[in-house]
């Protein structure tokens, strides 16, 4: 019984979307590289709008200085009109397809929020009250580092503690990092719920597990160094793990196989 969509509500298209890469100069090289060969040019329009934002953030892995590239992403987002709103990290590969999927499930009535649940428990912290004293609160959050999507309708609802530079006091107040921080204004602040959703992976869970036949289906993948080995997804060819360690490549060669510089064999 599915009824039509309505003229106030087109179906969704990619371009719907605004997909926030967040990087720093020195990845630029290393990662940012394979991300422009692979899947951002398949989305060119979506990742922030194929523009490149320097944030006056400090280049360095502190909670401030991450939190201030969220509140940059969060607010260009506001801006752009778009209607969902996706972060990832430049260690992450976004399929555009399975994203477009995933959020067509999902209502543009409803408030979303949909991520990698980052712990197996809800996150404790401790919020600042009036009169020295403190609350303990707690909530679920995504791992930014396996991505996560926020609607349009749930990210305006967020303003009051995520734009401009209420991002970055939001975080400091309850000294978490930015990935926490939107996990606590969803659900503390707007009594929202993470949605959780198996489809989003980052480089701290075990990427070998994901059979060949799923890897088409994940919304993201991520690549990286866990517990001293390279965390990498299984995949063969067409590339070699010499030539294509992230297998970033060797999965667009799959998943785009008229890509230009795909051996012809993937074809
Ligand atoms: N990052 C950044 N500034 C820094 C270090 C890292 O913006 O000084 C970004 C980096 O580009 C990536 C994310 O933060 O998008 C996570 O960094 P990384 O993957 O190196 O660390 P992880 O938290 O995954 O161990
Ligand atoms: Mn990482």
């Amino acid at each position: 019984g599915l009824s039509p969509p309505s003229p106030l509500s087109p179906e969704l298209r990619l371009h719907d979307v605004f997909i926030a890469v967040k990087t720093t100069r020195t990845f630029h090289r290393s990662r940012l590289e394979l991300l422009l060969d692979t899947w951002v040019s398949r989305t060119r329009e979506q990742v922030t709008r194929s523009h490149l934002m320097v944030t006056n953030c400090s280049a360095e892995h502190s909670h401030p200085a991450l939190s201030c590239k969220m509140a940059a992403e969060f607010d260009t987002f506001l801006a752009s009109g778009l209607r969902w709103f996706c972060h990832v990290d430049d260690d992450n590969y976004v399929n555009p397809r399975a994203l477009l999927r995933l959020l067509k499930t999902f209502p543009q009535t409803r408030d979303v929020y949909l991520g990698r649940p980052s712990l197996n428990r809800p996150i404790r912290a401790s919020e600042p009250r009036p009169h020295n004293r403190t609350r303990q609160v707690q909530f679920w959050f995504a791992t930014g580092g396996a991505g996560f999507c926020i609607n349009r309708k749930l990210a305006l609802k967020m303003a009051p503690w995520a734009s401009g530079s209420r991002f970055v006091e939001t975080s400091a107040l309850i000294r978490l990092p930015d990935d926490c921080t939107v996990g606590y204004i969803v659900e503390c602040k707007l009594r929202g719920h993470l949605q959780p959703s198996p489809l989003f992976h980052s480089h701290l869970e075990t990427l070998q597990l994901l059979g060949a036949a799923q890897l088409p289906e994940q919304v993201t993948l991520s690549y990286g160094v866990f517990e001293g080995k390279l965390n990498v997804i299984k995949l063969q060819g067409p590339f070699s793990p010499e030539e294509d360690p992230s297998r970033f490549r060797s999965l667009h060669c799959l998943l785009y196989p008229d890509t230009p510089w795909c051996p012809l064999m993937a074809r």
